[in-house]
């Protein structure tokens, strides 16, 4: 069984019409957790770009669980990302933590990620579902999937078609070996219950790099459209999510492999 025709998301890049959906090849998103300075932005996603990412992701507003963590460097990141655009012609996609920086981020972003803790604050769903630009839903740490569509019915009823949803991994009561409990059954579940394309962010799905790649490939052949995958060019130096980032080599032997496993019909 499954929930009436697949939808297809394109979001134009200066590369050109990127499309996620199940009748799509694989879309991989890639790069650092934050957006650190420009040149690590620009260097990040020339190395993504060639091993075949087609959209850059980075931070400039960081969800941190403490407040005296690195927080994101804001609207000067955002121009940052746009360096990054213009470099490699690669689309951009950026946390929205608040509808005061709905403008500012949708200006530089072409799909607006609402992170798991924001998954609802129906607020800023309600921001997002009344704009144009797609929106990449995370699932929230501890959101049941019913939580999760309702949440993408948010944007939907405010009249933006275009969701994709995101796994990142929910609370898991063991955190000595991964970070959370990266939820592959809801790859056929969603099949079930919604049209919308599909994302596996097995980075923070596990939160250690050594279990992405295997993470990664399980997504793909349990079906996924597309995946979130944390790059840094020095993750032993990251401001943050270090410990889950693959380096550009690790990144491209990744990409290699995965990328040739699902191509259209
Ligand atoms: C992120 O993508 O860097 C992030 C903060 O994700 P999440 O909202 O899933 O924790
Ligand atoms: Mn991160």
């Amino acid at each position: 069984f499954r929930h009436g025709e697949p939808s297809s998301i394109k979001v134009p890049t200066p590369n050109g019409d990127v499309y996620f959906g199940e009748e799509h090849p694989l879309v991989i998103v890639a790069g650092p957790c934050s957006v650190e300075n420009e040149e690590m932005i620009v260097e990040t996603a020339k190395r993504v770009k060639a091993a075949g990412a087609k959209f850059l992701r980075g931070g400039a507003y960081k969800p941190r669980t403490s407040p005296y963590s690195f927080q994101g460097h804001g609207e000067s990141a955002l121009g940052m990302l746009d360096a990054a655009r213009s470099a490699t012609g690669l689309g951009i996609i950026t946390e929205v933590m608040d509808t005061a920086d709905l403008e500012a981020v949708a200006e530089v972003a072409d799909v607006l990620q609402v992170g798991a803790r924001n998954m609802q604050n129906f607020a800023l769903l309600k921001k997002v579902g009344a704009q144009d630009k797609p929106v990449l839903l995370k699932r929230g740490i501890a959101a049941t999937v019913k939580d999760w569509l309702m949440a993408a019915e948010y944007v939907l009823s405010e009249g933006n078609p275009n969701v994709i949803l995101c796994e990142r991994g929910i609370r898991t009561f063991d955190r000595q070996y991964t970070r959370n409990t990266l939820d592959l059954s809801v790859i056929p579940v969603l099949r079930t219950l919604t049209h919308l394309p599909i994302m596996i962010d097995p980075s923070h799905g596990t939160g250690k790099s050594e279990f992405v790649p295997p993470m990664a490939k399980a997504a793909v052949a349990a079906g996924t459209d597309s995946l979130m995958i944390e790059v840094h060019p020095n993750p032993a130096k990251a401001l943050s999510d270090g410990p889950q980032s693959l380096t550009p080599n690790q990144f491209d032997a990744l990409a290699a492999e995965l990328l040739p496993q699902r191509v259209p019909a």
